[in-house]
């Protein structure tokens, strides 16, 4: 069995008369240790599928197996355990509290879960232990989207859920943090899923599947991904 295995799940959302099919049947699986794409258009069901795969959201039908457990089946108290310490998420505008510093940012996250990792060798993974004490507002982009990959991956996570992680950078530092999200798979094991637009990310997973309208088009597994530098 693989590592996420999600099959035939639904999602609909009911805006007053009508219904919007996010996710219309979706079925893929991902092994232990991938760097996965999941790739599509604005609106394509891409959110809606990483929401259900974090424990953020529930599906209407299927099932969503992580590691063994369906997920699907979690009530609010389960869903809640999964969220604080088998999940992290790096969003695109980086969601850190401003008024803490990178370094409290970082440790809030390990406060609140069971398996974290040691705060300031987490930050030394990802290149800010000089930058540890600067609130958000003092960091560039790039610097802000590397302390919230530490916040994330502080929990040691199953699963790091990355939506749109370089949306919000220029090219050179959209890199950056895609090297720091391909090292952080390839040293620590964490099996890492970004969802994204841009097809040029492509060749830096191990797979990569094509969303679009709310169904899965294409699974493409690659072999040997390109580094990026
Ligand atoms: P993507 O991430 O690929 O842009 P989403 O998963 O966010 O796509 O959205 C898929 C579809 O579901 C879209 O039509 C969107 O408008 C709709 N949708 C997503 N979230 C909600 C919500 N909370 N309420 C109503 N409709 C939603
Ligand atoms: P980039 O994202 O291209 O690195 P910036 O020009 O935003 O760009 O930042 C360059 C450097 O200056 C970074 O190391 C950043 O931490 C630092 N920096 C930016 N703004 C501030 C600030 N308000 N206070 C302290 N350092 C800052």
């Amino acid at each position: 069995m693989s590592y996420i295995q999600i099959t035939d799940e639904y999602k609909r959302y009911k805006i007053g008369e009508n219904v919007v099919v996010a996710n219309d049947g979706i079925t893929f699986s991902v092994e232990k240790g991938e760097l996965v794409i999941i790739l599509g258009p604005s609106g394509a069901g891409k959110s809606t599928v990483l929401n259900i795969l974090g424990g953020m959201d529930t599906c209407d039908e299927g099932q969503v197996i992580i590691d063994g457990t369906d997920i699907a089946k979690f009530n609010n108290r389960q869903l809640t355990s999964y969220r604080r310490n088998d999940v992290g998420f790096v969003f695109q505008f980086y969601n850190l509290v401003q008024n803490l510093t990178a370094r409290e940012n970082v440790e809030l996250a390990t406060q609140i879960s069971k398996n974290a990792l040691d705060v300031d060798q987490t930050l030394e993974l990802v290149g800010l232990s000089h930058r540890k004490d600067n609130f958000p507002s003092q960091l560039s982009g790039g610097e802000q989207q590397r302390v919230s990959i530490a916040r994330a991956i502080a929990k040691n996570p199953k699963l790091l859920l990355c939506d749109e992680p370089t949306g919000a950078l220029d090219y050179k530092t959209g890199k950056q943090i895609l090297k720091t999200l391909q090292d952080t798979c390839k040293n620590t094991g964490t099996t890492v899923i970004i969802i994204t637009h841009n097809s040029a990310l492509a060749p830096i997973a191990n797979r990569v599947i094509k969303i679009n309208d709310a169904k899965v088009r294409s699974v493409e597994i690659n072999q040997s991904p390109v580094p990026v530098e």
